[in-house]
């Protein structure tokens, strides 16, 4: 059952207390009743609010433990606003934005709030694309001047997949890689379309062997059409117009390389969801993804890692809050 507030008010009226915010995590985490994260156990009481203790092994398990909330030390209720102005943005939110409406102390708070949220918008058992889908590479930042085609150093190379809806397009993916070899668009186009689907792709080289990889492989050579980039391929070209009017507009073009890909995973949240009758459900979204989601500390989210098994023997650094 998707239950979400429709609207702001509704919003406000339902979690005007971290009691509130916590029992809807519960009910996101353990759809099913509680389940001891130690021994499976399902019986459990309250502790001090904010643990739940199993009976059998006395466990306390916190419902933020081992979410992107884990340590926080600000209310649940600060976050809960927090995802609902994300979410409920057409465009998103700016740091500066975030820490002016929720009167965060820090810029840096507001910053890695934003970072944790957008780690928790990339669903990890997430469907491929399928049916036909126009695959293409754009270019992004560092607008340097006479570089031609693909040949380039400081841009980031972005691989777009967008599905074909009719006219319109479906959902898409979007891929920071480090080049436009075959190694680099196979990997990406079978990490994001279903084998079988129709795969659309210029003539570069690059995309040569996808038949080979099970793929309907239809090419179409721009060098001896007298078409342009834009009709040939008109979702793709469509969706990388977006990308850079949301990071020129939203993000004034300040991203880094490192962190480019949870930019990358934000927009492609918002674009696959852009059809949502409610905003409220994109809040419920990406809360039932936040539960789901690893915490990462904040040195992490500042060298813009991927989270992965924490290092032994460090202390963790925390933002100033
Ligand atoms: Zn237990």
């Amino acid at each position: 059952m998707e239950d979400y507030p429709r609207n702001l008010l509704e919003f406000e009226e339902r979690f005007s207390s971290d009691e509130a915010c916590r029992e809807y995590l519960c009910q996101l985490r353990w759809p099913d009743g509680f389940r001891c994260p130690r021994c499976g156990g399902r019986r459990a009481w309250r502790v001090r609010d904010v643990y739940l203790e199993c009976a059998d092994c006395h466990h306390q398990a916190s419902v933020t433990a081992g979410t992107i909330f884990q340590d926080t030390r600000k209310p649940l209720r600060l976050w809960f606003r927090a995802m609902w102005y994300v979410t409920s943005q057409k465009n998103g939110a700016s740091a500066l934005g975030l820490q002016r409406i929720l009167g965060l102390g820090s810029y840096v708070t507001a910053w890695a709030w934003l970072h944790r949220l957008r780690r928790a918008m990339v669903r990890p058992s997430r469907d491929r694309l399928r049916g036909t889908v126009e695959v293409d590479e754009t270019y992004l930042g560092g607008l340097e001047e006479g570089v031609v085609g693909r040949q380039t150093e400081r841009k980031a190379i972005i691989a777009v997949a967008a599905e074909e809806d009719g006219k319109g397009i479906g959902r898409i993916r979007l891929r920071h890689v480090p080049d436009v070899s075959s190694f680099s668009l196979h990997v990406f186009v079978q990490d994001s379309v279903e084998p079988g689907s129709v795969v659309r792709t210029d003539g570069w080289d690059g995309y040569s062997g996808l038949d080979q990889l099970g793929y309907k492989h239809k090419v179409s050579l721009l060098r001896h059409s007298k078409r342009r980039a834009h009709e040939l391929m008109p979702r793709v070209h469509r969706v990388s117009s977006l990308l850079k009017r949301w990071i020129l507009g939203t993000h004034q073009g300040g991203i880094s390389h490192e962190h480019l890909p949870y930019y990358l995973d934000e927009f492609t949240f918002r674009f696959n969801r852009r059809s949502s009758q409610f905003r409220g459900k994109l809040f419920y979204r990406l809360l039932e993804q936040a539960v789901l989601t690893d915490p990462a500390p904040y040195a992490q989210i500042r060298k813009g890692i991927r989270p992965g098994p924490p290092p032994r023997r460090r202390r963790r650094r925390r933002e100033p809050e």
